[in-house]
């Protein structure tokens, strides 16, 4: 097991039920949260930036990540593997940061297995009409596709009882609410209280020797 420091939050979803839009609010009202950047090795889409939504890198790159053991964990997803670097999650956790990976389940379970108190939390979207309805919106897939992300939708919402907390996105404000409740309520475990306010748990006499 790894020392703990900071909070980890893992968020996964099928595509479509709106993870990534979740996370991106989350993130503008909590200063305390860093995403976590990973790398891939598909190609750029859209106005997507190197560094920003991803480090891309080619697969003779990827290969030697994983070699290397560069990857807290890594999968193939949609045909393109994704990984999350080693390196950062663990300076910042141990710095007491928290961080939020956006990685797909077979990740998550992965994080579980090294850090057991990682806070795993599944985006569902309130219905299956709504998740084709979202995916059709989006306007970036064709019909095939949307039925393919739809089928790969079944298989990773299979496993949501790995997961600690469930989200049903159906109203976004909603759902913030939800996500920002699962995080804030993270932070005042006694544990990470202990860790943010080591003075007044000295000064109340509260010593955690017995831990
Ligand atoms: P996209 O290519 O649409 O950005 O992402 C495709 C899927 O890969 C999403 O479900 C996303 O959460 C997942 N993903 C992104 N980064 C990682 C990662 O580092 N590890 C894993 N396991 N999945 C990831």
């Amino acid at each position: 097991m790894q020392p703990q420091q900071g909070n980890l939050f893992v968020v996964a979803a099928p595509s479509g039920a709106g993870k990534s839009s979740l996370v991106k609010a989350l993130l503008e009202v909590d200063a305390r949260l860093k995403l976590s950047i990973s790398h891939t090795t598909r190609a750029p889409r859209g106005q997507e930036v190197h560094g920003r939504e991803y480090y891309f890198v080619s697969d003779a790159e990827f290969d030697r990540m994983v070699a290397e053991g560069a990857f807290l964990e890594w999968a193939q997803v949609h045909g393109h593997r994704y990984g999350t670097s080693r390196l950062g999650i663990e300076a910042r956790m141990a710095a007491g940061e928290d961080v939020v990976l956006e990685i797909d389940y077979q990740g998550a379970l992965q994080i579980r297995r090294q850090f057991p108190a990682a806070v795993l939390i599944f985006i569902l979207p309130p219905s299956w009409d709504e998740l084709r309805a979202r995916l059709q919106r989006r306007g970036e897939d064709s019909a095939d596709t949307i039925e393919l992300r739809l089928h790969n939708a079944a298989r990773e919402m299979a496993h949501v009882d790995h997961f600690d907390f469930v989200i049903i996105n159906d109203i976004f404000e909603r759902a913030l609410f939800d996500l920002k409740a699962i995080t804030h309520a993270q932070r005042l475990r006694v544990a990470a209280q202990r860790r943010a306010h080591p003075q007044i748990f000295a000064a109340l006499g509260l010593s955690d020797t017995a831990i």
